[in-house]
């Protein structure tokens, strides 16, 4: 007798070994033919793996969070196939899921997104076929002699210490797999390939190039649609194509992984740190600045000559080692260790914007995304115990502010002592607690991610969301027990005697650069005014009206309002679009009327016009909404 328990409690008795399958029609057809695999004490298998024994049980229908995950891998074994018809002699190699998808590793010749069609008509025709994939159990030898002409799947098998290996059939194609899978290839309805790129064997170059074809699958083909839509929409706001749209940066082989900043790049740096500097003065913070290239024994002491040295870029000058600095932290201790501090002078936040330099894989380079190259807006909070509750509330707030300001939401994720850790279970339990209490003190919600603090202490991670929904974990706030141990730093308290600072290190945009292209993709390019490289476009209506034109544009350029002038012979209608393709907030046309009644005609980007505002109250709008760092793109609000 077999007693299964189901997630409700309730339980059912079978006389033998029974199916999935068959205990999911004991429930009802419909049912079970919506099941995808199921749970067995906590044992995600198929559905046509054979129950044995008293056991739990949970079947996953495509509601599931498991499902799309099996959905998607199971493609993975669809598109090998197809492509095995396609194109006999690929040799693969592995092929997993991924957060959107799945892709594999295929050993053939160079394949591109032409080459997408022929092979989705042919997953096309294996999903019609419903074909169940059915799980085979081998010995290690009998796998082998089986893959005999499959020299990867051979490396991976040797490499198992599995005793027995599982490998999945469907119709002609037998795939190296522990599984589970859908039940049969009709489940994968709606699919489609995305990408190939070139990937590498163990992802080592000195192995052989492979094809990396990436595709996603969904249960539904609208969300397949949705899915498509979402790419579509990324892809036109990829921050690389609109940064040489809009001039704004750019990248040189001469330095690889390392942005050039434009003119109107850097219009865009300095208003990010203008507003920087503004927040973090209100917020008592001071700023410092440290060398970026630091010697040996620097790094020695910092730990990150030890554990670090292969990212950092090193060099030796007049027979001394030095590295240049992969984050600002080992200096900004050198500048707290200086002299001796009094408990008066706690909380000390000091901030640093630095740049860094991390050698990344030239492989993972990604625009502003992933670069070699970088600022970090690092700061660093000396202070007592007793002040980590109301110091971390602090940055939570200024976090707060700065993100609410470009109109991005966030969450936060506590991370908690991790396995391999310093300090004492009294540190690590007083230093938690603090930084919960800060949070609860917030009062948003957030979320615990156990062990996954840093080895020195416990953080805070901020993520922010796009307007695509995408998140990106920008923010951080981490408590540090290395460093202050590390430059023995300390300070004098009330009865005189010396103690270690509990010191946090706190990043709001994280990497500037990293940070200016999340909001050139969050805005598409659109940038609110006050952020806008040029804010004001002014166009005269006829070559007489150009000296007049002049002192519009000084008058507001006295007010520190960005403008150009668009002088060209093209007519109006061609230096409007043009101003719109560059997305230029604000077009002012002048012609004779104006002239006479002092007034100006203004377009907002959005394609609103409006004609006679008084040149003077136009200046005063538009100040008000720079000043104010208001994210609508219409002054008239
Ligand atoms: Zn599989
Ligand atoms: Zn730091």
């Amino acid at each position: 007798m077999i007693e299964l328990t189901f997630p409700d409690g309730n339980i059912k008795q079978f006389d033998s070994p029974i199916t999935g399958f068959q205990i999911a029609d004991t429930i009802s057809k419909d049912f079970s033919r919506n099941c995808i695999a199921m749970i067995v004490d906590d044992r995600l298998v198929d559905l046509n793996t054979s129950v044995e024994t008293n056991a739990a049980i949970r079947f996953i229908t495509s509601k599931d969070t498991e499902a799309l995950d099996i959905l998607r891998h199971s493609a993975a074994h669809v598109m090998a196939q197809a492509i095995l018809h396609l194109y006999p002699d690929a040799k693969l190699t592995i092929g997993p899921t991924v957060e959107d998808g799945f892709y594999y590793d295929i050993d053939m010749e160079p394949i591109s997104n032409a080459d997408f069609p022929k092979i989705e008509a042919e997953m096309k025709k294996i999903v019609q076929a419903k074909i169940p994939f059915q799980r085979k159990v081998l010995p290690k030898s009998d796998a082998l002699d089986f893959f005999k002409t499959e020299p990867y799947k051979i490396e991976l098998i040797e490499d198992l210490t599995d005793g027995t290996i599982s490998l999945y059939e469907q119709g002609d194609f037998t795939d190296l797999c522990r599984g589970p899978h859908v039940p049969h290839t009709g489940f994968i309805k709606a699919f489609k390939l995305l990408k190939a790129s070139g990937a590498y064997w163990r992802a080592d170059q000195k192995n052989a190039q492979l094809q990396r074809i990436y595709g996603t699958a969904f249960f539904d083909k609208k969300e397949l649609k949705a899915y498509i839509t979402f790419l579509e929409e990324a892809k036109k706001r990829n921050h690389r194509k609109i940064g040489t749209a809009l001039d704004l940066y750019s990248f040189h082989e001469e330095a690889p992984g390392m942005a050039f900043f434009h003119a109107k790049g850097m219009v865009i740096w300095n208003t990010l740190l203008d507003y920087w500097r503004y927040e973090h003065r209100k917020a008592g913070y001071v700023e410092t600045k440290t060398p970026i290239m630091l010697n040996r024994g620097l790094w020695e002491r910092s730990g990150h000559w030890e554990n670090y040295r292969e990212n950092m870029y090193t060099s030796t000058i007049d027979e001394t080692e030095y590295a240049i600095k992969p984050m600002n932290c080992p200096g900004g201790m050198l500048l707290f260790g200086m002299k001796p501090h009094s408990y008066r002078e706690l909380p000390l936040r000091s901030a640093e914007i630095g740049l860094v330099h991390r050698h990344e894989m030239s492989g993972v380079l990604n625009g502003l995304f992933r670069v070699r190259s970088f600022h970090q807006d690092d700061a660093h909070i000396f202070m007592t115990e007793e002040q980590i509750c109301d110091e971390i509330l602090g940055v939570l707030q200024l976090v707060e502010k700065v993100y609410s300001t470009f109109g991005l939401s966030f969450h936060l994720e506590l991370s908690t002592r991790p396995e391999k850790s310093i300090g004492t279970d009294e540190q690590w339990e007083n230093t938690t607690q603090g930084l919960r209490d800060a949070l609860e003190k917030y009062g948003k919600p957030y979320r615990i991610n156990e062990g996954d603090g840093a080895f020195y202490g416990p953080k805070i991670d901020i993520h922010i969301m796009d307007a695509l929904k995408r998140t990106w974990q920008c923010g951080t706030i981490q408590l540090d027990m290395s460093l202050p141990e590390r430059f023995d730093l300390s300070y004098i308290e009330p009865n005189n005697e010396r103690k270690r600072p509990i010191m946090i290190h706190r990043v709001i945009y994280g990497s500037i650069e990293r940070f200016l292209g999340i909001l050139v993709e969050h805005y598409a390019g659109k940038f609110p005014l006050w952020i806008a490289p040029v804010q004001v476009v002014l166009m005269s209506l006829n070559d007489d009206l150009i000296p007049f034109t002049r002192d519009i544009q000084q008058k507001l350029e006295e007010k520190e309002i960005r403008t150009e002038m668009d002088v060209r012979s093209e007519n109006l209608k061609k230096k409007v679009r043009d101003a719109q393709l560059n997305q230029i907030p604000l077009i002012v046309t002048l012609g004779n009327k104006e002239k006479e009644n002092g007034t100006v005609s203004v377009r907002t980007l959005d394609g609103n016009v409006t004609h006679g505002i008084p040149l003077a109250q136009f200046i005063e709008m538009v100040c008000k909404h720079i000043q104010d760092r208001k994210q609508d793109m219409n002054i008239f609000n």
